[in-house]
């Protein structure tokens, strides 16, 4: 089996007419009750994380600020990112979430697990939410773990914030593929940190195969040369080709490709939604990434 963490906190945290909305949960579940992935997988219930532990990449300051944000009724970080009064609670559920996912799956309850979670995390920096992104769940879930961590960012969006997190820190491995140029402007290949950062940029042109064909060989470069104990997969869906904000050519499948080549790795990987806007696209394409977790379980 595999894990699945989501709960109805996930779909307080919302802003008339926004595209990053809680129909891209609703939108996963229905198709995965549809196609009878809802009965494959094994429930897991989230948890609050703690301040101190969010605190283990943001500033305490900062998470004062979303939490008093959200207190006096909501707001904009910037023209993309909205708070409103249920915002603080949805995003620390979303990083505890991850932690009960990692949790579970580092003390031997599963192989895999995917968590299913809003907001998302990876354009946050320890100092500030941007990019729809208030707390970095998967960058928290990282440094909680104390191991070799590689994180696997296959959001069509540079994940600026676990960069900024990691680049000092050598115990977690971060690989991002990426629209290049695009949102938020990071991600050159030669952003490299303390030789831990590996940024794929990708031209809007490159095809499906040449695409396969780096992630594929700088995974398993990663995988020889750092020898992670555990994956986590920043997991958006909004290279898909029908994206209407991303978008790089990508197909269903090719999430299945991706999810095998880190399953490959043989350690425990767990998965938190990052993007992915498409509501037709996404249930087809978290379908196949599920089905790929899964197929790593019995292996
Ligand atoms: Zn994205």
């Amino acid at each position: 089996m595999t894990l699945l963490v989501t709960d109805p906190l996930y779909l307080e945290h919302h802003a008339p007419g926004h595209v990053e909305c809680p129909e891209r949960v609703e939108a996963i579940l229905q198709h995965f009750k549809k196609c009878g992935l809802l009965d494959r997988l094994t429930p897991l219930a989230p948890r609050d994380a703690t301040v101190a532990e969010i605190a283990l990449i943001h500033h305490p300051a900062y998470i004062e600020v979303v939490r008093e944000a959200a207190e006096r009724g909501g707001g904009w970080f910037d023209a993309d990112t909205y708070l409103n009064p249920r915002s603080y609670a949805a995003a620390v559920r979303a990083v505890g979430g991850v932690l009960a996912a990692v949790e579970a799956v580092r003390d031997g309850r599963d192989r895999t697990a995917l968590c299913l979670v809003r907001p998302p995390g990876h354009h946050a920096t320890p100092e500030r939410g941007m990019g729809f992104c208030l707390f970095n769940n998967v960058a928290v879930a990282a440094r909680f773990l104390r191991r070799r961590v590689l994180i696997v960012d296959w959001d069509v969006h540079h994940g600026n914030g676990t960069q900024d997190a990691f680049e000092d820190d050598d115990s977690v491995c971060y690989l991002s593929t990426h629209r290049f140029p695009f949102y938020p402007g990071t991600g050159h290949a030669k952003e490299r940190g303390v030789g831990n950062i590996i940024n794929l940029p990708m031209d809007p042109d490159t095809s499906r195969e040449e695409f396969m064909r780096r992630f594929r060989e700088s995974v398993g470069r990663a995988g020889r040369e750092f020898q992670p104990e555990f994956v986590l997969v920043s997991c958006g869906f909004d290279a898909y080709e029908g994206d209407p904000i991303g978008g790089l050519g990508l197909i269903p499948e090719d999430y299945r490709t991706m999810t095998d080549v880190v399953c490959k790795l043989g350690v425990p990987v767990v998965s938190a939604l990052e993007g992915g806007y498409s509501l037709s696209g996404l249930g087809p394409c978290a379908e196949q990434h599920a089905e790929g977790l899964l197929a790593a379980k019995q292996a």
